[in-house]
């Protein structure tokens, strides 16, 4: 699967995106989730108009699989299933406007450390925007 080269999300020591997180999963990574960490889906995800979305710890308000401490969202944290992320992980801050156009979400902090985006995560972006829309 592809992934960013470089992304400066390590280097900054910034989990920002995977606090209040509303990363929508695909089927297949509700599936690759669900057999990686041996949790049924309803332990790491919720269901909202016919899409599954990760859900966040209530203590940390960040997502359920971000190592950290500390419900500041400019505080550090680690992925806990980096090797096994969703798609929609992997791909952001790369995003689609509604003419399906790709763009750095303006939240990320980091946005423009980003190297140009790779051809492969675009394919994958642009795989996932239309499962979801197939689903809901
Ligand atoms: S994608 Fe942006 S907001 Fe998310 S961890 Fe990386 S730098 Fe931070
Ligand atoms: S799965 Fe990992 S990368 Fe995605 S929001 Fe959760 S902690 Fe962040």
């Amino acid at each position: 699967m592809g992934t960013w080269p470089n992304s400066p999300c390590l280097e900054k020591n910034c989990s920002f995106c995977c606090r209040k997180t509303e990363m929508p999963l695909s089927p297949s990574d509700v599936l690759r989730l669900a057999t990686t960490t041996g949790q049924h889906p309803n332990q790491f995800s919720k269901e909202e108009s016919g899409i599954r979305i990760l859900l966040n710890n209530p203590v940390t308000e960040a997502c359920v699989f971000l190592d950290t401490v500390s419900d500041d969202s400019k505080a550090p944290g680690l992925c806990s299933i980096y090797e096994n992320r969703p798609i929609g992980c992997r791909t952001y801050p790369l995003i689609l406007n509604a003419d399906d156009e790709a763009f750095l979400d303006t939240l990320c902090p980091h946005r423009e450390d980003f190297p140009d985006a790779p051809p492969a995560l675009l394919m994958m972006l642009k795989r996932l925007d239309s499962e979801l829309q197939s689903q809901s």
